[in-house]
């Protein structure tokens, strides 16, 4: 089957440690012909929150939410093929208690978790998730995604943990450009089990400023020399499912 479709699902803004605002992302991404991107700026409250801005209260998300949706209005009116999804990056270094009290998972339609690195964070996570699916119904939980993830914290211990947790809750793993590293053929054994296992994947550029948020195509590439294209469609049909309803 031919992927025509073209996705960049990690982009940050002025919201966060992007230099741009959202936008000029969107221009950037209406130029490089892509067919969906996600803002995610970071959220977070461990050392990371010192160092650079995050989404750190109520007022700032909705605003954020807003311009996105604001944008969405009129690319839909003008007939633009792009669709951007509202977005965040959850730190997983981060208090549960201010993940918990600042994220609705229902504001948004992707939600990335970066630093998942350990049984712990996985464990974290898991009580996450759980917890919102106690308040918020089945359609109510965004796609959910693991950023820039790193294959040498799992390939010696408890891989088969990070995989029936990832199926359980059916979360994708990300192609990132920025981290070629992650797709070395030192790990093609994990990405067999990603392609047994039937686990989405996704693109994403951690974009920072405009000139890669079209650089899609080494993770692409990656993704093709694995074997991975049903992955990626899963994905792609569950993007189309969640935001471009018939
Ligand atoms: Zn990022």
């Amino acid at each position: 089957m031919k992927i025509s479709r073209r996705i960049n699902l990690h982009i940050h803004t002025k919201y966060s440690d992007g230099k741009n605002s959202i936008e000029e992302i969107v221009k950037s991404a209406l130029n490089a012909n892509l067919e969906y991107i996600a803002i995610t700026d970071h959220f977070s409250n461990s050392w990371k929150s010192n160092i650079i801005p995050t989404l750190n209260n109520r007022e700032k998300i909705e605003n954020y939410l807003e311009e996105i949706e604001i944008i969405n209005n009129q690319l839909r009116e003008n007939k633009q093929k792009l669709v951007v999804l509202k977005g965040i990056e959850i730190d997983l270094s981060s208090s549960h208690n201010y993940i918990s009290s600042l994220i609705k998972p229902n504001d948004f339609d992707l939600i990335l978790f970066e630093y998942l690195e350990s049984p712990e964070a996985i464990s974290f996570s898991k009580n996450i998730i759980t917890n919102w699916k106690v308040s918020y119904n089945e359609t109510q939980i965004p796609i959910l995604g693991l950023a820039h993830f790193d294959p040498s914290f799992f390939i010696f211990n408890d891989m088969e943990v990070l995989f029936s947790f990832i199926a359980e809750f059916n979360i994708f793993l990300e192609f990132n450009s920025s981290y070629s590293q992650y797709y070395s053929t030192k790990y093609t054994q994990f990405f067999q089990k990603i392609k047994e296992r039937m686990i989405a994947v996704s693109i994403g550029c951690d974009s920072h400023t405009l000139s890669n948020v079209g650089d899609i195509e080494d993770p692409f590439m990656a993704i093709k020399n694995y074997d991975l294209l049903d992955n990626l469609l899963t994905l792609l049909a569950e993007l189309d499912k969640k935001l471009k309803p018939i």
